[in-house]
């Protein structure tokens, strides 16, 4: 089977679209649909033509381009049905634990609730990506709006087991703020001081911090190295307050 091509850009403030496409059957999916304009000037850039929109959970920042994509490209919009908040212009739905067949390639659906109760992890473990919406952030975590500090431990905790390589692409650049904090945390965490060094540059020069790994996240995140639902409880307070 081909590999998968990926195409990453910023748009809103601080948020990154990304672009999943199969050269073999054509078919391209737009991993939640921030703005419309940016998807369409991303589609541009690529040729690659829109045929689904895959969503992790139901923030205007993460859906707000779907029903004018939807217009354009008569794309299939998948979504949690357990989501109790609307998903707009829906053609279809998962269920957590269930899997997606996107053009002969199966997405494992892993149910991250904390930043919204209905919140999705798309994980395509044979091509070792996750699309990890607002739930994990390079350094960083999504708030937690809707479920309980529990909830999105244990969300934390399904992303933590994930095969190490695996490659995460997540909704926001965060990622300064993120490094800054968790050094608070862990401030003789060699491997953070490092990948700070790293980051700095990076942003420096307008480069993405995204995607991650969850090689990376296990060694410098504070929130996947909390340990405990209490401890991550504590951590995340602190950073609401950073
Ligand atoms: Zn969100
Ligand atoms: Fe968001």
């Amino acid at each position: 089977m081909s590999k998968l091509q990926f195409h990453l850009f910023p748009c809103l403030s601080d948020n990154y679209g990304v672009l999943m496409h199969c050269p073999q059957t054509g078919a391209t999916a737009s991993i939640d649909a921030p703005e419309a304009a940016a998807v369409d000037k991303a589609l541009d850039a690529t040729g690659w033509k829109l045929t689904h929109i895959l969503l992790t959970h139901h923030h205007h920042d993460h859906v707000g381009g779907v029903e004018e994509l939807k217009r354009k490209w008569n794309c299939a919009v998948i979504g949690n049905a357990g989501e109790p908040h609307d998903l707009p212009g829906l053609t279809g739905t998962v269920a957590p634990d269930s899997t997606y067949d996107f053009t002969g390639r199966k997405a494992h659906i892993i149910a991250t609730p904390g930043h919204t109760l209905g919140h999705i992890t798309w994980h395509f473990a044979d091509d070792g990506v996750a699309f990890a919406g607002d739930t994990l952030f390079t350094l960083g975590c999504g708030r937690v709006f809707e479920g309980t500090m529990e909830q999105m431990w244990d969300s934390m905790q399904k992303l933590a087991a994930l095969p190490p390589e695996t490659v995460v692409y997540c909704g926001h650049e965060y990622t300064m703020s993120n490094g800054k904090f968790a050094l608070t945390v862990e401030p003789d965490n060699e491997a953070l001081k490092a990948r700070m060094a790293k980051i700095e540059k990076l942003r420096a020069e307008g480069k993405p911090t995204v995607p991650t790994t969850i090689a990376e996240e296990l060694e410098t995140n504070p929130f996947l190295r909390a340990g405990s639902a209490a401890r991550f409880a504590e951590v995340r307070k602190a950073k609401d307050n950073f």
